[in-house]
């Protein structure tokens, strides 16, 4: 099988390398990923200017391609320009940090898996809840463990699934949960002040609230403890509207 590994914490991210040693046994990987952090890079890409990539050799583990640009640039460049032949699957993290409910509309690490599915590519997203000690090894095969049951479960040409491990202690993960990703907006505060030359500058506070969930959504079973599988689809066109826009009269 060949893989195809992203990031959006950039190469040199523990996450990369724990998820890579997770998967190392499954195949051929390729590692393609950020030079830099791109956290909250979402789907933006490089169009203006040059896109620098450095092969280089990560902490003696492993030889990959560092990427001056997007997650989304490194999944472009490895499949058009850098691998010999597509990759069956596009794994991407494991991202420092949660990525459920709005955002999973910023991250980058979704971005550069919903690419992949844009490719055709089976693709799975990984994201380890923010704590103070991020035991990424134990993440990584929880990751391998949830990677082994999708593609049992036949993960689709095409399909992209975001998996969020819950933060590890001694009684989490409790189990997985099978949820919807919740779209309910988050509360969040800029911290503004006035410099010298009296110009506004704020900063976002890294500290928000996801708003109130009324069922189980991929946020209430990741702060359950529960490891949370979330199935994303690229088509964003609303299948329900779509009927009674049709329906107007449009002359
Ligand atoms: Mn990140």
């Amino acid at each position: 099988m060949r893989i195809l590994l992203v990031n959006d914490d950039g190469i040199l991210a523990p996450g990369l390398s724990a998820l890579h040693e997770a998967v190392a046994d499954m195949g051929e990987v390729t590692v393609v990923a950020p030079e830099t952090p791109q956290s909250a890079a979402g789907r933006s890409l490089t169009l203006h200017g040059p896109i620098v990539c450095n092969h280089v050799h990560v902490g003696g583990e492993f030889h990959g391609v560092s990427v001056a640009g997007r997650p989304v640039d490194c999944v472009k460049l490895a499949i058009r320009e850098l691998m010999d032949e597509k990759p069956d699957l596009v794994l991407s993290g494991i991202n420092a940090g949660e990525n459920v409910g709005v955002n999973v509309f910023y991250s980058g690490t979704v971005a550069a898996g919903a690419e992949g599915a844009l490719f055709g590519i089976p693709s799975v997203a990984f994201s380890l809840a923010c704590t103070g000690e991020m035991d990424f090894h134990r993440a990584g095969q929880l990751c391998r463990e949830v990677l082994d049951n999708l593609l049992a479960a036949q993960i689709a040409r095409g399909e992209l699934v975001n998996v969020n491990i819950p933060a590890l202690s001694q009684s989490s993960p409790r189990g997985v949960r099978v949820a919807p990703q919740s779209t309910a907006a988050v509360s969040e505060t800029y911290h503004r002040k006035v410099d010298a030359d009296g110009r506004m500058i704020f900063r976002l506070d890294g500290n928000f609230e996801h708003g109130p969930q009324e069922t189980e959504t991929d946020v209430t079973a990741l702060a359950d403890g529960f490891i949370t599988v979330t199935p994303l689809m690229s088509d964003m066109t609303d299948r329900n509207r779509l009927g009674h826009f049709q329906q107007c009269q449009w002359d």
